[in-house]
Protein backbone atom coordinates (compact mmCIF):
# COMPACT_ATOMS: atom_id res chain seq x y z
CA UNK A 1 0.00 0.00 0.00
CA UNK A 2 1.58 3.37 -0.60
CA UNK A 3 2.42 5.55 1.99
CA UNK A 4 0.03 7.84 2.56
CA UNK A 5 1.98 11.70 3.52
CA UNK A 6 -1.53 12.77 4.73
CA UNK A 7 -1.78 11.13 8.19
CA UNK A 8 -2.75 12.09 11.25
CA UNK A 9 0.51 13.79 12.20
CA UNK A 10 1.11 16.37 9.53
CA UNK A 11 -2.98 17.55 8.51
CA UNK A 12 -4.13 21.03 8.37
CA UNK A 13 -6.23 21.05 11.44
CA UNK A 14 -3.12 20.37 13.58
CA UNK A 15 -1.43 23.17 12.08
CA UNK A 16 -4.07 25.25 13.01
CA UNK A 17 -4.27 24.25 16.17
CA UNK A 18 0.05 23.78 16.25
CA UNK A 19 -0.45 27.92 15.00
CA UNK A 20 -3.19 28.97 17.72
CA UNK A 21 -1.41 27.55 20.37
CA UNK A 22 1.80 29.34 19.46
CA UNK A 23 -0.01 32.75 19.72
CA UNK A 24 -2.01 31.98 22.85
CA UNK A 25 0.36 29.40 25.12
CA UNK A 26 -2.40 28.97 28.18
CA UNK A 27 -4.66 27.91 25.91
CA UNK A 28 -6.52 24.86 26.56
CA UNK A 29 -7.39 23.19 23.48
CA UNK A 30 -10.98 21.58 23.67
CA UNK A 31 -13.12 19.92 20.97
CA UNK A 32 -16.45 17.82 20.95
CA UNK A 33 -17.80 14.90 18.82
CA UNK A 34 -21.42 15.70 18.80
CA UNK A 35 -23.34 12.75 17.44
CA UNK A 36 -27.40 13.17 17.38
CA UNK A 37 -28.97 10.09 19.01
CA UNK A 38 -31.19 9.19 15.94
CA UNK A 39 -29.21 5.84 14.72
CA UNK A 40 -26.12 3.96 15.70
CA UNK A 41 -22.82 5.08 14.53
CA UNK A 42 -20.72 4.15 11.68
CA UNK A 43 -17.43 4.38 10.47
CA UNK A 44 -17.51 7.83 9.19
CA UNK A 45 -18.22 8.84 13.10
CA UNK A 46 -15.36 6.59 13.57
CA UNK A 47 -13.16 9.37 11.42
CA UNK A 48 -14.57 11.85 13.46
CA UNK A 49 -14.03 10.59 16.84
CA UNK A 50 -10.57 9.66 15.98
CA UNK A 51 -10.11 13.07 15.08
CA UNK A 52 -11.68 14.75 18.18
CA UNK A 53 -10.41 12.54 20.43
CA UNK A 54 -6.79 12.67 19.07
CA UNK A 55 -6.57 16.27 18.79
CA UNK A 56 -7.58 16.25 22.92
CA UNK A 57 -5.21 13.01 23.36
CA UNK A 58 -2.35 15.34 21.60
CA UNK A 59 -2.79 18.76 23.24
CA UNK A 60 -3.42 17.65 26.30
CA UNK A 61 -6.96 19.35 26.20
CA UNK A 62 -10.52 18.07 26.29
CA UNK A 63 -12.74 16.11 24.65
CA UNK A 64 -16.75 16.61 25.15
CA UNK A 65 -18.99 13.80 23.98
CA UNK A 66 -21.78 15.66 23.97
CA UNK A 67 -25.22 14.31 22.48
CA UNK A 68 -26.46 16.79 19.95
CA UNK A 69 -30.22 16.11 21.22
CA UNK A 70 -32.32 18.61 19.88
CA UNK A 71 -35.13 17.09 17.88
CA UNK A 72 -36.97 14.77 20.15
CA UNK A 73 -39.36 13.31 16.48
CA UNK A 74 -35.96 10.98 15.68
CA UNK A 75 -33.85 10.64 18.90
CA UNK A 76 -34.17 8.25 21.38
CA UNK A 77 -32.81 6.76 24.44
CA UNK A 78 -31.60 3.55 22.70
CA UNK A 79 -29.12 5.16 20.64
CA UNK A 80 -27.71 7.27 23.20
CA UNK A 81 -26.74 4.02 24.56
CA UNK A 82 -25.59 2.28 21.97
CA UNK A 83 -23.43 5.33 20.69
CA UNK A 84 -21.83 5.18 24.03
CA UNK A 85 -21.00 1.46 23.85
CA UNK A 86 -19.24 2.01 20.54
CA UNK A 87 -17.12 4.56 21.29
CA UNK A 88 -16.01 2.88 24.49
CA UNK A 89 -15.35 -0.69 22.40
CA UNK A 90 -13.35 1.97 19.57
CA UNK A 91 -11.37 2.55 22.44
CA UNK A 92 -12.04 5.93 23.38
CA UNK A 93 -12.74 7.07 26.72
CA UNK A 94 -15.54 9.79 27.01
CA UNK A 95 -14.97 11.95 30.34
CA UNK A 96 -17.70 10.78 32.84
CA UNK A 97 -19.35 13.81 32.55
CA UNK A 98 -21.45 13.30 29.41
CA UNK A 99 -22.69 16.46 27.34
CA UNK A 100 -26.58 16.89 26.36
CA UNK A 101 -27.73 20.02 24.04
CA UNK A 102 -30.98 19.58 26.01
CA UNK A 103 -28.89 20.16 28.87
CA UNK A 104 -28.89 24.21 28.25
CA UNK A 105 -32.28 24.43 26.84
CA UNK A 106 -33.18 27.24 29.49
CA UNK A 107 -29.77 29.21 28.07
CA UNK A 108 -30.88 28.58 24.68
CA UNK A 109 -34.06 30.32 25.13
CA UNK A 110 -32.47 33.18 26.78
CA UNK A 111 -30.40 34.45 23.57
CA UNK A 112 -33.02 33.51 21.33
CA UNK A 113 -34.93 36.09 23.35
CA UNK A 114 -31.90 38.55 23.09
CA UNK A 115 -32.21 38.12 19.33
CA UNK A 116 -35.94 38.92 19.46
CA UNK A 117 -35.27 41.94 21.48
CA UNK A 118 -32.37 43.39 19.43
CA UNK A 119 -35.13 42.80 16.44
CA UNK A 120 -32.86 39.96 14.94
CA UNK A 121 -35.20 37.56 15.08
CA UNK A 122 -39.27 37.13 14.55
CA UNK A 123 -41.89 34.52 15.16
CA UNK A 124 -43.25 33.62 11.47
CA UNK A 125 -46.41 31.89 10.81
CA UNK A 126 -45.45 31.01 7.38
CA UNK A 127 -45.75 26.86 7.36
CA UNK A 128 -43.09 24.77 6.33
CA UNK A 129 -44.12 24.52 2.82
CA UNK A 130 -44.57 27.94 2.47
CA UNK A 131 -41.06 29.27 3.79
CA UNK A 132 -39.28 26.77 1.58
CA UNK A 133 -41.18 28.59 -1.55
CA UNK A 134 -40.28 32.07 -0.01
CA UNK A 135 -36.42 30.75 0.82
CA UNK A 136 -35.89 30.72 -2.97
CA UNK A 137 -33.33 28.77 -4.60
CA UNK A 138 -29.76 29.66 -5.72
CA UNK A 139 -30.54 31.00 -8.92
CA UNK A 140 -33.57 32.65 -7.47
CA UNK A 141 -33.68 35.55 -4.54
CA UNK A 142 -35.74 34.76 -1.41
CA UNK A 143 -38.89 36.74 -0.84
CA UNK A 144 -39.47 38.22 3.02
CA UNK A 145 -42.67 36.76 5.06
CA UNK A 146 -45.59 38.91 5.98
CA UNK A 147 -44.71 38.56 9.34
CA UNK A 148 -41.18 39.69 8.90
CA UNK A 149 -41.92 42.70 10.71
CA UNK A 150 -43.63 41.69 13.67
CA UNK A 151 -43.03 44.76 16.44
CA UNK A 152 -40.67 43.34 18.71
CA UNK A 153 -42.83 43.31 22.02
CA UNK A 154 -45.31 41.60 19.74
CA UNK A 155 -42.80 38.66 18.96
CA UNK A 156 -41.54 38.46 22.59
CA UNK A 157 -44.98 37.71 23.71
CA UNK A 158 -45.35 34.98 20.68
CA UNK A 159 -42.18 33.28 21.72
CA UNK A 160 -43.40 32.78 25.33
CA UNK A 161 -46.78 31.58 24.13
CA UNK A 162 -45.28 29.53 21.85
CA UNK A 163 -42.70 28.04 25.12
CA UNK A 164 -46.03 27.72 26.93
CA UNK A 165 -47.85 25.21 24.73
CA UNK A 166 -50.47 27.65 23.64
CA UNK A 167 -49.42 26.52 19.86
CA UNK A 168 -49.81 23.30 17.70
CA UNK A 169 -46.90 21.97 16.16
CA UNK A 170 -45.63 23.82 12.68
CA UNK A 171 -47.92 26.76 13.24
CA UNK A 172 -45.46 29.14 13.88
CA UNK A 173 -41.71 29.09 14.43
CA UNK A 174 -39.10 31.82 15.25
CA UNK A 175 -36.49 32.83 12.72
CA UNK A 176 -33.32 35.10 12.63
CA UNK A 177 -33.72 38.08 11.02
CA UNK A 178 -30.69 38.34 8.23
CA UNK A 179 -31.21 38.62 4.39
CA UNK A 180 -33.65 36.65 2.14
CA UNK A 181 -31.44 37.51 -0.62
CA UNK A 182 -28.48 36.61 0.29
CA UNK A 183 -26.17 34.59 -1.98
CA UNK A 184 -25.97 31.85 0.84
CA UNK A 185 -29.56 30.21 1.14
CA UNK A 186 -28.87 29.45 5.27
CA UNK A 187 -28.49 33.10 5.78
CA UNK A 188 -32.14 33.22 4.06
CA UNK A 189 -33.79 34.05 7.60
CA UNK A 190 -33.09 30.32 9.22
CA UNK A 191 -35.20 28.44 11.53
CA UNK A 192 -33.94 28.82 14.87
CA UNK A 193 -36.74 27.49 17.18
CA UNK A 194 -39.85 25.07 15.95
CA UNK A 195 -42.64 23.67 18.37
CA UNK A 196 -42.38 19.91 18.75
CA UNK A 197 -45.40 19.18 21.36
CA UNK A 198 -45.83 15.80 19.48
CA UNK A 199 -43.38 13.37 20.99
CA UNK A 200 -41.72 13.78 24.58
CA UNK A 201 -37.85 14.15 24.71
CA UNK A 202 -36.21 11.56 25.68
CA UNK A 203 -33.86 13.93 28.75
CA UNK A 204 -36.15 16.70 29.19
CA UNK A 205 -39.37 14.93 29.06
CA UNK A 206 -42.28 17.05 28.87
CA UNK A 207 -40.92 20.48 30.01
CA UNK A 208 -40.47 21.84 26.71
CA UNK A 209 -42.59 21.95 23.55
CA UNK A 210 -40.11 24.36 21.37
CA UNK A 211 -36.61 23.09 20.53
CA UNK A 212 -34.30 24.53 18.96
CA UNK A 213 -32.33 23.73 15.73
CA UNK A 214 -28.94 22.65 15.03
CA UNK A 215 -27.58 25.90 13.75
CA UNK A 216 -28.82 27.32 16.76
CA UNK A 217 -27.99 24.76 19.05
CA UNK A 218 -24.23 23.80 17.87
CA UNK A 219 -22.74 26.99 18.29
CA UNK A 220 -23.54 28.21 21.44
CA UNK A 221 -23.27 24.65 23.28
CA UNK A 222 -19.60 24.92 21.39
CA UNK A 223 -19.40 28.18 23.25
CA UNK A 224 -20.72 27.31 26.29
CA UNK A 225 -18.72 24.18 26.78
CA UNK A 226 -15.65 26.66 25.84
CA UNK A 227 -14.52 24.21 22.61
CA UNK A 228 -12.01 26.07 20.85
CA UNK A 229 -11.48 23.84 17.56
CA UNK A 230 -15.45 22.75 16.58
CA UNK A 231 -14.55 20.43 13.72
CA UNK A 232 -17.03 19.02 11.65
CA UNK A 233 -17.69 18.00 7.74
CA UNK A 234 -17.86 19.91 4.65
CA UNK A 235 -21.05 20.36 4.20
CA UNK A 236 -21.46 22.61 7.07
CA UNK A 237 -18.85 24.76 5.79
CA UNK A 238 -21.99 27.26 5.05
CA UNK A 239 -23.32 26.66 8.12
CA UNK A 240 -20.08 28.24 9.97
CA UNK A 241 -21.48 31.80 8.46
CA UNK A 242 -24.63 31.73 10.24
CA UNK A 243 -22.31 29.82 13.74
CA UNK A 244 -20.90 33.10 13.65
CA UNK A 245 -23.72 35.28 12.74
CA UNK A 246 -24.85 33.93 16.04
CA UNK A 247 -22.33 33.88 18.27
CA UNK A 248 -21.76 37.51 17.25
CA UNK A 249 -25.29 38.89 17.92
CA UNK A 250 -25.56 37.33 21.21
CA UNK A 251 -22.50 39.01 22.10
CA UNK A 252 -20.31 36.61 23.65
CA UNK A 253 -16.62 36.72 24.11
CA UNK A 254 -14.07 34.14 23.43
CA UNK A 255 -16.20 32.54 20.48
CA UNK A 256 -15.43 29.18 19.54
CA UNK A 257 -14.57 28.45 15.49
CA UNK A 258 -15.47 25.85 12.97
CA UNK A 259 -13.31 24.25 11.05
CA UNK A 260 -14.39 21.46 8.39
CA UNK A 261 -12.85 18.77 7.09
CA UNK A 262 -14.39 15.74 4.51
CA UNK A 263 -16.68 13.24 5.28
CA UNK A 264 -15.46 9.75 4.91
CA UNK A 265 -17.04 7.84 1.69
CA UNK A 266 -16.75 4.30 0.74
CA UNK A 267 -17.15 2.69 -2.34
CA UNK A 268 -20.47 0.54 -2.82
CA UNK A 269 -21.36 1.72 0.35
CA UNK A 270 -24.10 3.57 1.90
CA UNK A 271 -22.77 5.60 5.11
CA UNK A 272 -26.26 8.01 5.83
CA UNK A 273 -28.52 6.87 9.17
CA UNK A 274 -31.20 8.54 6.82
CA UNK A 275 -30.19 5.97 4.17
CA UNK A 276 -29.29 2.98 6.46
CA UNK A 277 -33.15 3.99 8.21
CA UNK A 278 -34.33 3.36 4.47
CA UNK A 279 -32.71 0.18 3.51
CA UNK A 280 -34.37 -1.12 7.14
CA UNK A 281 -38.20 0.17 6.46
CA UNK A 282 -37.58 -1.70 3.30
CA UNK A 283 -36.54 -4.82 5.05
CA UNK A 284 -33.18 -5.03 2.95
CA UNK A 285 -31.78 -5.57 5.82
CA UNK A 286 -32.73 -6.65 9.56
CA UNK A 287 -30.70 -4.30 11.76
CA UNK A 288 -28.07 -1.60 12.27
CA UNK A 289 -25.37 -4.43 13.26
CA UNK A 290 -26.21 -6.44 9.75
CA UNK A 291 -22.35 -7.41 8.99
CA UNK A 292 -22.49 -5.89 5.42
CA UNK A 293 -23.65 -2.31 6.94
CA UNK A 294 -20.54 -0.20 7.73
CA UNK A 295 -21.85 0.84 11.11
CA UNK A 296 -19.77 0.54 14.41
CA UNK A 297 -21.75 -2.63 15.70
CA UNK A 298 -21.90 -4.14 12.17
CA UNK A 299 -18.31 -4.24 11.25
CA UNK A 300 -17.97 -5.30 14.91
CA UNK A 301 -20.25 -8.31 13.81
CA UNK A 302 -18.31 -8.74 10.45
CA UNK A 303 -15.31 -9.63 12.89
CA UNK A 304 -14.18 -6.05 12.29
CA UNK A 305 -11.31 -5.24 15.60
CA UNK A 306 -11.05 -1.23 16.58
CA UNK A 307 -7.34 -1.46 15.94
CA UNK A 308 -8.10 -2.22 12.12
CA UNK A 309 -10.64 0.76 12.31
CA UNK A 310 -8.36 3.28 14.05
CA UNK A 311 -5.43 2.58 11.55
CA UNK A 312 -7.83 2.32 8.49
CA UNK A 313 -8.65 6.72 10.17
CA UNK A 314 -5.29 7.04 10.44
CA UNK A 315 -3.96 6.34 7.01
CA UNK A 316 -7.15 7.96 4.94
CA UNK A 317 -6.01 10.89 6.80
CA UNK A 318 -7.95 14.36 7.68
CA UNK A 319 -8.66 16.27 4.25
CA UNK A 320 -10.54 18.91 2.80
CA UNK A 321 -11.17 17.34 -0.81
CA UNK A 322 -14.06 14.82 -0.45
CA UNK A 323 -13.31 11.66 -2.25
CA UNK A 324 -14.59 8.02 -2.34
CA UNK A 325 -11.86 5.07 -0.26
CA UNK A 326 -12.08 2.09 -1.32
CA UNK A 327 -13.24 -1.24 0.80
CA UNK A 328 -10.03 -2.74 -0.30
CA UNK A 329 -8.64 -0.09 2.05
CA UNK A 330 -10.46 -1.14 4.97
CA UNK A 331 -10.09 -4.99 4.17
CA UNK A 332 -6.29 -4.21 3.81
CA UNK A 333 -6.13 -3.19 7.72
CA UNK A 334 -8.43 -5.95 9.45
CA UNK A 335 -5.51 -8.42 7.34
CA UNK A 336 -3.11 -6.34 8.44
CA UNK A 337 -4.56 -6.40 12.30
CA UNK A 338 -4.79 -10.13 12.11
CA UNK A 339 -2.26 -11.63 10.40
CA UNK A 340 0.15 -12.25 13.29
CA UNK A 341 -2.14 -12.27 15.85
CA UNK A 342 -4.54 -15.96 14.35
CA UNK A 343 -3.33 -18.77 13.44
CA UNK A 344 -3.93 -20.91 10.28
CA UNK A 345 -6.38 -23.82 9.50
CA UNK A 346 -7.60 -25.99 6.92
CA UNK A 347 -11.44 -25.37 5.33
CA UNK A 348 -13.04 -26.35 2.39
CA UNK A 349 -16.15 -23.83 1.49
CA UNK A 350 -17.56 -25.52 -1.47
CA UNK A 351 -16.40 -29.15 -1.33
CA UNK A 352 -15.89 -32.29 -4.21
CA UNK A 353 -14.58 -35.19 -3.00
CA UNK A 354 -10.95 -36.33 -4.45
CA UNK A 355 -10.19 -40.37 -4.45
CA UNK A 356 -6.75 -40.62 -4.37
CA UNK A 357 -6.75 -44.09 -6.17
CA UNK A 358 -3.25 -45.54 -5.59
CA UNK A 359 -3.38 -45.10 -2.06
CA UNK A 360 -4.47 -48.15 0.45
CA UNK A 361 -8.05 -48.30 1.33
CA UNK A 362 -6.88 -47.31 5.11
CA UNK A 363 -4.35 -45.05 4.28
CA UNK A 364 -3.24 -42.52 7.29
CA UNK A 365 -0.87 -39.94 6.90
CA UNK A 366 -0.18 -37.59 9.73
CA UNK A 367 1.98 -34.21 9.18
CA UNK A 368 3.35 -32.24 11.02
CA UNK A 369 2.60 -28.66 10.09
CA UNK A 370 3.00 -25.01 11.85
CA UNK A 371 0.08 -23.21 13.01
CA UNK A 372 1.34 -19.80 11.77
CA UNK A 373 4.58 -19.53 8.65
CA UNK A 374 6.25 -17.22 10.69
CA UNK A 375 5.10 -17.27 14.67
CA UNK A 376 6.67 -20.04 16.13
CA UNK A 377 5.24 -19.54 19.46
CA UNK A 378 1.82 -20.65 17.86
CA UNK A 379 3.33 -24.27 18.02
CA UNK A 380 2.18 -26.60 15.01
CA UNK A 381 -0.69 -28.91 14.41
CA UNK A 382 -0.95 -32.34 13.03
CA UNK A 383 -2.90 -32.94 10.08
CA UNK A 384 -4.05 -36.47 8.11
CA UNK A 385 -3.93 -37.15 4.98
CA UNK A 386 -6.21 -40.13 3.99
CA UNK A 387 -7.46 -41.58 0.83
CA UNK A 388 -10.56 -39.59 0.86
CA UNK A 389 -9.90 -35.89 0.70
CA UNK A 390 -12.61 -32.34 0.02
CA UNK A 391 -10.58 -29.79 -2.47
CA UNK A 392 -12.46 -26.50 -3.60
CA UNK A 393 -14.89 -27.10 -6.61
CA UNK A 394 -13.63 -24.45 -7.64
CA UNK A 395 -9.90 -25.52 -7.78
CA UNK A 396 -11.18 -28.58 -10.47
CA UNK A 397 -12.19 -27.45 -13.87
CA UNK A 398 -12.85 -30.67 -15.91
CA UNK A 399 -10.31 -29.46 -19.22
CA UNK A 400 -8.66 -26.37 -18.25
CA UNK A 401 -5.56 -24.37 -19.71
CA UNK A 402 -5.35 -22.60 -16.48
CA UNK A 403 -2.17 -24.07 -14.45
CA UNK A 404 -3.79 -22.90 -11.34
CA UNK A 405 -6.18 -25.76 -11.12
CA UNK A 406 -6.24 -29.06 -11.01
CA UNK A 407 -7.63 -30.80 -14.47
CA UNK A 408 -8.00 -34.07 -16.56
CA UNK A 409 -4.32 -34.83 -16.99
CA UNK A 410 -3.16 -31.65 -14.99
CA UNK A 411 -0.90 -31.96 -11.30
CA UNK A 412 -1.57 -29.68 -8.34
CA UNK A 413 0.43 -29.87 -4.85
CA UNK A 414 -1.87 -30.27 -2.02
CA UNK A 415 -0.52 -28.16 0.85
CA UNK A 416 2.19 -29.89 2.75
CA UNK A 417 1.63 -33.17 1.31
CA UNK A 418 1.98 -34.66 -2.04
CA UNK A 419 1.33 -34.09 -5.34
CA UNK A 420 -2.02 -35.41 -6.92
CA UNK A 421 -2.95 -35.90 -10.97
CA UNK A 422 -6.56 -36.13 -12.01
CA UNK A 423 -7.41 -39.01 -14.21
CA UNK A 424 -11.27 -39.32 -14.41
CA UNK A 425 -14.30 -37.61 -12.80
CA UNK A 426 -17.27 -39.45 -12.00
CA UNK A 427 -20.93 -37.44 -12.50
CA UNK A 428 -24.56 -38.03 -11.07
CA UNK A 429 -27.83 -37.77 -12.80
CA UNK A 430 -27.49 -34.16 -13.07
CA UNK A 431 -24.25 -34.09 -15.11
CA UNK A 432 -22.88 -33.00 -12.04
CA UNK A 433 -19.23 -34.08 -10.76
CA UNK A 434 -19.39 -36.32 -8.03
CA UNK A 435 -15.61 -37.38 -7.46
CA UNK A 436 -12.57 -36.82 -8.95
CA UNK A 437 -10.08 -39.74 -9.05
CA UNK A 438 -6.75 -38.77 -8.57
CA UNK A 439 -3.46 -40.54 -8.53
CA UNK A 440 -0.66 -38.96 -5.98
CA UNK A 441 3.03 -38.88 -6.48
CA UNK A 442 5.72 -38.02 -3.99
CA UNK A 443 7.45 -36.23 -6.25
CA UNK A 444 7.60 -34.43 -9.18
CA UNK A 445 11.20 -35.42 -10.84
CA UNK A 446 11.09 -35.27 -14.30
CA UNK A 447 12.84 -32.75 -16.51
CA UNK A 448 9.49 -31.46 -17.79
CA UNK A 449 8.90 -30.33 -14.39
CA UNK A 450 11.49 -27.54 -14.24
CA UNK A 451 9.51 -26.15 -16.70
CA UNK A 452 6.49 -26.23 -14.84
CA UNK A 453 7.79 -24.30 -12.08
CA UNK A 454 4.73 -22.90 -10.40
CA UNK A 455 2.90 -26.14 -10.31
CA UNK A 456 -0.12 -24.94 -8.36
CA UNK A 457 -0.82 -25.68 -4.66
CA UNK A 458 -4.08 -26.51 -3.48
CA UNK A 459 -5.67 -26.64 -0.02
CA UNK A 460 -8.11 -30.06 1.25
CA UNK A 461 -9.08 -31.66 3.86
CA UNK A 462 -9.48 -35.26 4.71
CA UNK A 463 -13.00 -36.44 4.72
CA UNK A 464 -12.76 -38.33 7.64
CA UNK A 465 -10.89 -35.53 9.83
CA UNK A 466 -13.77 -32.48 8.76
CA UNK A 467 -16.45 -31.17 10.75
CA UNK A 468 -19.80 -29.94 8.86
CA UNK A 469 -19.24 -26.15 9.32
CA UNK A 470 -21.03 -23.01 8.07
CA UNK A 471 -19.63 -20.06 6.38
CA UNK A 472 -21.45 -16.61 6.22
CA UNK A 473 -19.97 -15.04 2.88
CA UNK A 474 -20.52 -11.39 2.72
CA UNK A 475 -19.77 -8.55 -0.33
CA UNK A 476 -20.91 -5.30 -0.78
CA UNK A 477 -24.61 -4.48 0.00
CA UNK A 478 -24.50 -2.24 -3.37
CA UNK A 479 -23.53 -3.47 -7.23
CA UNK A 480 -22.73 0.32 -7.53
CA UNK A 481 -19.69 2.25 -6.26
CA UNK A 482 -21.91 5.75 -5.64
CA UNK A 483 -24.91 4.02 -4.08
CA UNK A 484 -25.62 7.75 -2.23
CA UNK A 485 -25.59 9.64 -5.66
CA UNK A 486 -28.36 7.09 -6.54
CA UNK A 487 -32.23 8.42 -6.36
CA UNK A 488 -33.50 4.80 -5.98
CA UNK A 489 -30.48 3.33 -4.26
CA UNK A 490 -32.42 0.07 -3.35
CA UNK A 491 -32.34 -0.65 -7.50
CA UNK A 492 -28.64 -1.14 -6.80
CA UNK A 493 -28.40 -3.74 -3.73
CA UNK A 494 -26.58 -6.69 -4.45
CA UNK A 495 -28.90 -9.39 -4.00
CA UNK A 496 -25.94 -12.03 -3.69
CA UNK A 497 -24.35 -9.49 -0.95
CA UNK A 498 -25.16 -12.30 2.12
CA UNK A 499 -24.59 -15.77 1.06
CA UNK A 500 -24.44 -18.89 3.62
CA UNK A 501 -22.37 -21.82 3.02
CA UNK A 502 -22.20 -25.19 4.07
CA UNK A 503 -18.75 -26.76 4.20
CA UNK A 504 -16.39 -28.43 5.92
CA UNK A 505 -13.54 -27.52 8.55
CA UNK A 506 -11.05 -29.29 10.40
CA UNK A 507 -12.77 -31.50 13.12
CA UNK A 508 -10.36 -30.03 15.81
CA UNK A 509 -11.14 -26.48 14.97
CA UNK A 510 -12.30 -24.84 17.55
CA UNK A 511 -8.51 -25.74 19.45
CA UNK A 512 -6.98 -23.27 16.60
CA UNK A 513 -9.53 -20.38 17.68
CA UNK A 514 -7.57 -17.38 19.11
CA UNK A 515 -9.71 -14.85 20.12
CA UNK A 516 -12.26 -16.38 17.86
CA UNK A 517 -10.04 -15.48 15.08
CA UNK A 518 -8.97 -18.04 12.02
CA UNK A 519 -7.82 -17.81 8.70
CA UNK A 520 -8.79 -20.50 6.55
CA UNK A 521 -5.64 -21.08 4.31
CA UNK A 522 -5.87 -19.70 0.93
CA UNK A 523 -9.33 -18.35 1.49
CA UNK A 524 -9.92 -15.32 4.61
CA UNK A 525 -10.01 -14.05 7.91
CA UNK A 526 -13.09 -15.90 9.73
CA UNK A 527 -14.74 -14.81 12.89
CA UNK A 528 -16.41 -17.86 14.95
CA UNK A 529 -20.27 -16.71 15.73
CA UNK A 530 -21.59 -17.52 19.11
CA UNK A 531 -21.70 -21.52 19.62
CA UNK A 532 -24.44 -21.75 21.63
CA UNK A 533 -26.78 -19.60 18.82
CA UNK A 534 -25.53 -22.03 16.08
CA UNK A 535 -26.36 -25.90 15.36
CA UNK A 536 -23.17 -26.19 13.61
CA UNK A 537 -19.92 -24.22 14.03
CA UNK A 538 -20.14 -21.16 11.82
CA UNK A 539 -18.33 -18.36 10.68
CA UNK A 540 -18.02 -15.49 9.63
CA UNK A 541 -15.63 -13.97 6.88
CA UNK A 542 -14.50 -11.08 7.75
CA UNK A 543 -12.73 -10.60 4.47
CA UNK A 544 -11.24 -12.90 1.62
CA UNK A 545 -7.16 -13.33 1.41
CA UNK A 546 -7.51 -12.28 -2.62
CA UNK A 547 -10.23 -10.44 -4.32
P1 LIG B 1 -25.40 10.93 8.87
O1 LIG B 1 -25.28 11.67 7.58
O2 LIG B 1 -24.83 9.58 8.81
O3 LIG B 1 -26.77 10.94 9.43
P2 LIG B 1 -24.74 13.03 10.64
O4 LIG B 1 -23.72 14.02 10.24
O5 LIG B 1 -26.15 13.46 10.56
O6 LIG B 1 -24.45 11.70 9.84
P3 LIG B 1 -24.23 13.22 13.42
O7 LIG B 1 -24.68 12.32 14.49
O8 LIG B 1 -24.81 14.57 13.34
O9 LIG B 1 -24.46 12.46 12.04
O10 LIG B 1 -22.65 13.29 13.37
C1 LIG B 1 -21.79 13.43 14.46
C2 LIG B 1 -20.45 13.88 13.94
O11 LIG B 1 -19.92 12.91 13.05
C3 LIG B 1 -20.55 15.17 13.17
O12 LIG B 1 -19.53 16.04 13.59
C4 LIG B 1 -20.39 14.76 11.75
O13 LIG B 1 -19.80 15.77 10.98
C5 LIG B 1 -19.52 13.52 11.85
N1 LIG B 1 -19.76 12.64 10.71
C6 LIG B 1 -20.93 12.13 10.30
N2 LIG B 1 -20.80 11.43 9.17
C7 LIG B 1 -19.48 11.47 8.85
C8 LIG B 1 -18.68 10.94 7.79
N3 LIG B 1 -19.21 10.21 6.82
N4 LIG B 1 -17.36 11.20 7.79
C9 LIG B 1 -16.81 11.91 8.77
N5 LIG B 1 -17.49 12.45 9.79
C10 LIG B 1 -18.81 12.25 9.84
MG1 LIG C 1 -26.65 15.33 11.77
Amino acid sequence: MKNNNKNINTNFIYKIIEKDMFKNNSLNVKTRFPPEPNGHLHIGHAKSIFINFNISKKYSGKCNLRFDDTNPLKEKKKYINSIKKDIKWLGFKYSKNIKYASNYFEIFYKYAMILIKKGLAYIDKLNKKEIKKYRGNLTKKGKNSPFRNRKIKKNINLFKKMKNGYFEDGSMCLRAKINMKSKIIIMRDPVLYRIIKTKKHHQTKKKWCIYPTYDFAHCISDYIEKITHSICTTEFTDNKILYNWILKNIEVKNKPKQYEFARLNIENNILSKRKIQILIKNNIIKNWSDPRLLTISGLRKRGYTPVSIMNFCNYIGITKKENFIQMSYLEHFIKKDLENKVKRAMAVLNPIKVIIYNLPKNYKKIIKIPNHPKIKKFGTQKIILRKKIYIEKKDFEETSKNKKKLFINGKVKLRYSYFIKAKKIKKNKLNKIEKIYCKYYKKITNKKNKKKKKIAIIHWISIKDSIKTKFKIYKNLFKTKYPEKKKNMIQYIDKNSKKVKIGFSQKDILSKILKNYIQFERIGYFMLNNLKKHKNITFTCITKLKK
